[in-house]
Parts: structure tokens; C-alpha cells; sequence
């Protein structure tokens, strides 16, 4: 055959948001610890990726890997100012997570929950984009009722030092669902549960529970996002132990020498949480695969390597 075939004309529809590969997501929060995994999955996914991060607690290590990649895009951004980018999916993770850092500037993380929620809120409204937020299980404050279901309204000071990231993400919610209700836009709000794994701040300062290995954590909120209920729902581990276990399973696995020290609690610090997670199960068929035992020498791992610390034994 002489003539050659001409290349086949792309369809235009191959540009569709129903073709999920050219799918264009933005992660607010993307160079932080969940964010930066979530990323990992959407580009193995083939998904178009754009993050949006100021780097406070996040930082352009987590996505070194993706630098430069045609699918992916890095912006330098405050979620504070207005956004502009053209996405058909916003997972909007920006907030500092760690009472160490959202209590640094109590100020700047209430302007991240409320007016980085609204900024991606109006994104979502002008180009149609379905927006999941990560809320938290601090939502439910020091919890009245235990394990907590989404349904409970939660126990939380409305003034005290904790209250720019507990009040904030409950405002963050309350936009979500005004935006629902009056401008019909699709929303997915996740309440995590403390999540602990690779590329968390070694400096985090907050008690390890849940561990994101393999991206597990992720799971749930790509099928939150994909799935057809809005939410609110747990994510998070079951699994309950206090925190002199907690201490005592670490002494074990790095120095059963090390002496256990009690000292006095932050302020507001809930003082039992568990999630309820028959939601996620039923609905997302999710759940955690992690132990705490197993999940802890992972965590060592990963500290050790960066810090670089060998192991004595
Ligand atoms: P993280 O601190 O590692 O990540 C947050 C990211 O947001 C960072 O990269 C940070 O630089 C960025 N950021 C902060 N303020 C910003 C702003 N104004 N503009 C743009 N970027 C900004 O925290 P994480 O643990 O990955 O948490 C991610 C999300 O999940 C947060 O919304 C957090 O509230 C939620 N969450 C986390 C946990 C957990 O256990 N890790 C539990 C409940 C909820
Ligand atoms: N916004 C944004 N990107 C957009 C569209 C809106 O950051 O693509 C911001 C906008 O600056 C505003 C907020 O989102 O502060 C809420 O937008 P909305 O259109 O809902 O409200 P309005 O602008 O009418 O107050």
C-alpha cells in the first residue's frame, strides 16, 4: 500500500472530563504529607495534576519525583487569594494540620479554613468543578459521645487556642454545604482521623493512629471523590489504645531503655476518639489495613532514614 493512513483525528470528546485520563485536578495542600501522597496516586492514575501549595508546612521535596512531568504542574500559592486555573476536580487539602503549626499563627490557619474554603469554593462554582474538603475529626472537639458518628454535632470551644483549626474546619463544612445548597455544587467532605506515615514532619508533634502506607488513606478519599455521596464521612482507624500503650509500643520498638514521662496536657486536647467508620465501610467499602504494631516500624523507618540514624541492632 503506497498511501499512508492518516493519523487518526483525536475526538474532541477525548477531552471530556468523562475521560477520566484527561481529567484535570487541582490539590490545594498537594506538597504537604497526605497532599504529596494523594498526588502520587492521581499521576499514577494518569490523571492531570495542579498543585497549588505556599509551602508552610509542605514542602517541594514530597513531589520531587513529579517536577517537570507533562501531567504535572507546581504553583507557588496562598489559597487566601482568589485562584484562577480551568480543573474539573478541586481536593482541597490546604490548612497546616499540626496543633504546632496551625497554633503558630492562629490567624493565618482561621483565614486558610474560611477564606481559602470560599476562594475554592468559588473556583469550583465558575468552572463546575466537584470540590472535596478534608475536614477533620477534631470537628467532634472533646467528644460527649463515643465512638463518634457523623451524625454527632461535636463538643468544641468556640474561643480557645485550638479553636482557629476545630471552629475553622466546621465553618470550611458549613461553606461546603451552603455552596451545595444554593449554588448546587458538588461537594465531598471527609473527617479524617490523626493519620501518621512517610513524609510526615518529623517535628509533627501529634500522636500517630493511622498510618497511610501504600497510600490507604488516600484510598478513601479518591473514592469519596469519585463516589456519589457528599459526606460527611469518617475516615479513619477503629482501632483504640491509650496513649501509655501508644508509649509503650514505641519504647519497645526503639529503646526498651527509654523512660516514659508524664507531663501535662495542651489545652482542649480531646481526651478520647474513636471513629465510627460503618459509613466508609458501607458506602466507600473502605477501611484501614494498618495495625498501629505494624504500622510503627514503617514509621521508624522512615524516620531513621531521614534523620539518619542507623539502627543499633
Ligand atoms: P500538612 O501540614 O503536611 O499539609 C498541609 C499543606 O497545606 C502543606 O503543604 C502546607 O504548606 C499547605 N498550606 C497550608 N496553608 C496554606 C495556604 N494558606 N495556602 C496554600 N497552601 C497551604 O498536613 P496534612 O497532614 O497533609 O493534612 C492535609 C489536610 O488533611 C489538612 O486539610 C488537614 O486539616 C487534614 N487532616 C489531616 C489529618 C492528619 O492526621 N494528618 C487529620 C485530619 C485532617
Ligand atoms: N474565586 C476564585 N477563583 C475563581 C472564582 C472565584 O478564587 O475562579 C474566589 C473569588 O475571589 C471570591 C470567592 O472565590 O472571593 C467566592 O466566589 P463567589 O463567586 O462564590 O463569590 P463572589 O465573588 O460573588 O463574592
Amino acid at each position: 500500500s503506497s498511501a499512508a493512513k492518516p493519523p487518526p483525528t483525536p475526538s474532541p470528546l477525548r477531552f471530556s472530563k468523562f475521560f477520566q485520563s484527561n481529567m484535570r485536578i487541582l490539590v490545594t495542600g498537594g506538597a504537604g504529607f497526605i497532599g504529596s501522597h494523594l498526588v502520587d496516586k492521581l499521576m499514577e492514575n494518569e490523571k492531570n495534576v495542579i498543585v497549588a501549595d505556599n509551602y508552610f508546612t509542605g514542602s517541594k521535596d514530597n513531589l520531587k519525583k513529579w517536577i517537570g512531568h507533562p501531567r504535572f504542574e507546581l504553583i507557588r500559592h496562598d489559597v487566601t487569594e482568589p485562584l484562577l486555573v480551568e480543573v474539573d476536580q478541586i481536593y482541597h487539602l490546604a490548612c497546616p494540620a499540626s496543633p504546632i503549626f496551625y497554633k503558630y499563627n492562629p490567624v493565618k490557619t482561621i483565614k486558610t479554613n474560611v477564606i481559602g474554603t470560599l476562594n475554592m469554593l468559588g473556583l469550583a462554582k465558575r468552572v463546575g468543578a466537584r470540590i472535596l474538603l478534608t475536614s477533620t475529626s477534631e470537628v467532634y472537639g472533646d467528644p460527649l459521645i463515643h465512638p463518634q458518628e457523623e451524625s454527632y454535632w461535636g463538643n468544641v470551644n468556640p474561643i480557645g487556642v485550638r479553636s482557629c483549626y476545630d471552629e475553622g474546619k466546621r465553618v470550611a463544612e458549613t461553606l461546603m454545604f451552603d455552596y451545595h445548597r444554593q449554588h448546587g455544587i458538588e461537594i465531598r467532605i471527609a473527617r479524617i482521623f490523626n493519620t501518621y506515615g512517610p513524609r510526615m514532619n518529623i517535628d509533627d508533634g501529634r500522636v500517630v493512629s493511622n498510618f497511610i502506607a501504600q497510600a490507604l488513606r488516600v484510598d478513601g478519599l479518591i473514592k469519596l471523590m469519585e463516589g456519589e455521596n457528599t459526606g460527611p464521612i469518617n475516615i479513619g482507624n477503629p482501632g483504640e489504645f491509650t496513649m501509655i500503650e501508644l508509649a509503650e509500643n514505641v519504647k519497645e520498638l526503639i529503646n526498651p531503655k527509654v523512660e516514659i514521662k508524664m507531663v501535662e496536657n495542651t489545652p482542649d486536647d480531646p481526651r478520647q476518639r474513636k471513629p465510627d467508620i460503618s459509613k466508609a465501610r458501607e458506602l466507600l467499602k473502605w477501611e484501614p489495613k494498618i495495625k498501629l504494631k505494624d504500622g510503627l516500624p514503617l514509621m521508624e523507618e522512615d524516620f531513621r532514614l531521614r534523620l539518619g540514624v542507623p539502627r543499633n541492632n
